[in-house]
């Protein structure tokens, strides 16, 4: 455990909406049972995260959990994001248990446990689903991270999710056609996954930032064997998660290039050329 603390809470319009929805329908105890089962979920992600010393710069509220908003300068080890993502999960297995004690109080009744019941486990099955950025969505993404590079798995995670999220909407279609809540969360991720999608060459950059800063050697070692011409950006694109690079350019003896060592050199603009044939 370290001392950084979580600078904010906050909630994401989407979710203002459905709670000033909630409130102004009549709904009290459904929103107030929704923002309990949310912020738990949550609070397990947060705290899992800085358990393991992550800086966790903000914690956004969705309708259906989202993700605590980490610093995303570092790098993480698999496992230790796998546990993150599991952590919100989890609390909704043993939420049902609280409720259950709840029954002991009067303002508690057989009404509210039923509504929590339902809430909680929508918000865990939902959150499972292989859409990004929901749980499940992040959890694909990680094993994507461990098999191709890093921007191919992004690609893929976000490809996948569009189309399942198009699955996803047409059995709302089927079965709730006038549900506005789960319409709205499904445009959400459809815009937060455009967003993303945008937002990818970025993403590559920062992750390069972080390669070429790292102060730990990963086990895992990738191989990459290129031509004399292939540009330095190229490279990068062939660049995986948590691994160390070795690259060789066919029809030369010359030793591989480090990874880290082309990622520096590449920030401290001191690459001369375009092409990996360039490099000394
Ligand atoms: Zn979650």
């Amino acid at each position: 455990m370290n001392s950084h603390r979580f600078s904010k809470i906050s909630i994401h319009p989407l979710f203002w909406l459905m709670i000033a929805a909630g409130i102004l329908t009549g709904h009290l105890w459904e929103t107030v049972i929704a923002f309990t089962v949310v912020f738990i979920h949550e609070l397990g992600h947060a705290l899992v995260a800085q358990w393991f010393g992550w800086d966790v710069t903000e914690i956004e509220l969705l309708p259906f959990g989202g993700v605590a908003k980490i610093d995303s300068h570092n790098e993480h080890p698999f496992h230790e994001e796998c546990l993150v993502l599991i952590a919100g999960p989890l609390q909704n297995l043993w939420l049902p248990l609280l409720s259950f004690g709840l029954l002991n109080f009067s303002f508690w009744g057989e009404a509210q446990h039923q509504i929590f019941l339902a809430q909680n486990n929508a918000l865990l099955l939902f959150n499972l689903l292989p859409i990004w950025p929901l749980d499940g969505g992040r959890l694909l993404h990680v094993f994507l991270d461990m098999v191709y590079p890093y921007k191919s798995a992004y690609k893929r995670v976000l490809y996948f999710s569009t189309a399942a999220l198009f699955v996803f909407g047409l059995l709302v279609c089927w079965h709730y056609p006038f549900s506005v809540n789960l319409w709205m969360v499904v445009i959400f991720i459809l815009f937060a996954i455009y967003k993303e999608r945008r937002l990818l060459p970025l993403r590559l950059l920062r992750f390069l930032l972080a390669v070429s800063s790292r102060k730990n050697v990963y086990p895992r070692f990738k191989n990459l064997t290129v031509t004399k011409g292939t540009t330095f950006a190229e490279i990068f694109t062939l660049f995986y998660r948590n691994a160390e690079h070795h690259i060789r350019i066919k029809d030369r003896n010359d030793p591989p290039i480090d990874g880290k060592r082309l990622a520096n050199a590449y920030f401290n603009g001191t690459l001369e050329g375009d092409t990996i044939g360039d490099y000394r």
